[in-house]
């Protein structure tokens, strides 16, 4: 049997109590590469212990100091970036140029995060009554949790940990239980950055793990990304105890095409929001509702281009697509796709019992079309979270954002066109978080937030930049009189 991955508690590497663990594979061949224990409530209080005893000392660590440790660790990031991509890739499957991307969207914050010193500074005035000053301090918390999600396990940590410890909490992390390899390295290196003892823990596992921080009484916040279903339920849990909570759900992302749009630019976009990643991101565009003359010329172009995708092992020259995470989740995107045949939507081109030669064992999933798409069907109301898209044709604009309104999830969204107006009018009417103009994956970059609304987001403040920041720490004020 392959390794177990050990939690990081208090700066050492140790066993988990657990009683089970599962297996970690390639998704590209099926083949085990580890397995991951399901860490018990005890062990998320031994690493809740010693977030707790890091915390006061790295408190009083100067911010700049804070901040040492974050530039030390960028440079680290940067020296391992290709190490870490192909290993990235190894276990979650998508191609190679997408776990660099993601490598280095992670880097972006923490080089956001290594301005802590300035992003952290409070306000000050002076005479708000005869004699009598205020300003106020942003002082770090105490213990965050911050759990992950399967889709970006090197980034999506990342959207969290380097600003919480930048503004001097401590951190317990729980990452996915499918792919939390690559994060382990990402966690030696901040070690080897100077990340003091029990500043950043590592507990893994899944549902009791995540419910043992949710109650915990001395984690202050929790930081989540996943499913709606799971980031409502945290979201409740984590409150129910008074933590502050930033909770990020699932998608079902509509790019609308207005036939002024620049039709190839348009295309190439959708195309790489759709399939990309095999569509297994919360930016993935998963409806193109074409306007008026718009459908039949988006239509074209994007059967012509999802037939001619290359699946297979994301590691190797010329592969379009990889595979998605595990045999579960293709079961769970085949039988979508049986679902929306059944529903009565036309399917043009079909994903299901795709295969790949000499990787047999590989979770396959082929880029898949449907059209007419009834609208209370499941195709079109849930979240796939595979390369599987509906093409909707509407008569006008307003058709095409009451069929996007219709969705209870508001992450992103785009619309392609070349008319200024159509874009204002557009954007101000949306609703939507995350806003393309001709850009189909809206993701905004680390000094922006990050976060969607209606079931997309539970909680105020988003991950990423200023919002971060503010969620990591609260605001001091003092009035003085001298
Ligand atoms: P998931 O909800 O299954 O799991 C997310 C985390 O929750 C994991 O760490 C898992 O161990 C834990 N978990 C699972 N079931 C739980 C339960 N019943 N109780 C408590 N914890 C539980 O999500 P996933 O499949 O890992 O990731 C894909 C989902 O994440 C998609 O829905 C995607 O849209 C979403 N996502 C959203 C964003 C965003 O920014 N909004 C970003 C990335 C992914």
């Amino acid at each position: 049997m392959s390794d177990v991955v050990r939690n990081y508690v208090g700066g050492g590497w140790r066993a988990s109590s657990a009683t089970e663990t599962l297996s970690l594979t390639n998704p590209a061949s099926g083949a085990e590469i580890g397995r991951v224990p399901l860490s018990t409530g005890a062990d998320v209080d031994a690493a809740v212990q010693a977030a707790k005893a890091a915390y006061p000392s790295w408190r009083a660590t100067p911010a700049p100091q804070r901040a040492q440790v974050l530039f030390r660790l960028k440079a680290l990031l940067e020296e391992n970036k290709e190490d870490l991509a192909r290993m990235l890739t190894t276990e979650h499957g998508k191609v190679v140029a997408e776990t660099r991307g993601e490598v280095q969207r992670g880097i972006e914050n923490v080089e956001h995060a290594c301005g802590i010193p300035t992003l952290m500074m409070g306000d000050t005035l002076e005479e708000i009554a005869p004699g009598v000053d205020s300003a106020s301090w942003r002082q770090p918390l105490g213990v965050f949790g911050i759990i992950a999600p399967y889709n970006f396990p090197v980034m999506i940590p990342l959207w969290f940990w380097p600003y919480a410890v930048g503004t001097g909490n401590t951190v317990v992390l729980k990452p996915s239980e499918q792919d939390p390899l690559t994060h382990q390295k990402i966690v030696e290196l901040a070690e080897e950055a100077g990340l003091p003892p029990g500043v950043l823990n590592v507990v893994h596992g899944g549902q009791e793990t995540v419910e043992s921080m949710c109650d915990h009484p001395d984690i202050v916040g929790i930081s989540f990304v996943g499913s709606s279903r799971v980031a409502e339920i945290v979201y409740r849990r984590a409150t129910a105890s008074a933590k502050r909570v930033q909770s990020l759900g699932g998608a079902k992302n509509y790019m609308i095409v207005l036939p002024d749009a620049d039709m190839d630019l348009a295309h190439e976009a959708c195309h790489g929001s759709i399939f990309g990643s095999s569509g297994q991101r919360c930016l993935a565009g998963s409806v193109i509702v074409g306007v008026g003359d718009a459908h039949a010329q988006i239509r074209e172009r994007m059967l012509d281009s999802a037939a001619s995708i290359r699946l297979g092992d994301g590691l190797v020259e010329g592969t379009d697509m990889g595979p998605v995470i595990s045999a579960a989740h293709r079961d769970r995107v085949s039988s979508f796709i049986d679902q929306g045949v059944a529903e009565g939507a036309t399917l043009s081109l079909d994903g299901r019992g795709a295969t790949v030669e000499g990787l047999e064992g590989g979770y396959w999933v082929g880029p898949t079309v449907f059209e007419d798409v009834p609208a209370d069907s499941a195709i079109a109301t849930e979240e796939v979270f595979g390369p599987v898209v509906s093409i909707n044709r509407a008569n006008d604009v307003d058709e095409a954002i009451a069929m996007m309104h219709a969705s209870r999830y508001g992450n992103a969204c785009s619309i392609f066109t070349t008319s200024g107006k159509a874009a204002r009018d557009f954007r101000y009417r949306a609703g939507i978080s995350m806003i393309g103009v001709n850009i189909g994956v809206a993701a905004p970059m680390a000094f922006f937030p990050f976060g969607g609304s209606k079931q997309s987001f539970f909680g105020d403040l988003k991950a990423q930049g200023r919002d971060g920041v503010a969620f990591f720490t609260d605001q001091r004020v003092v009035i003085s009189r001298w």
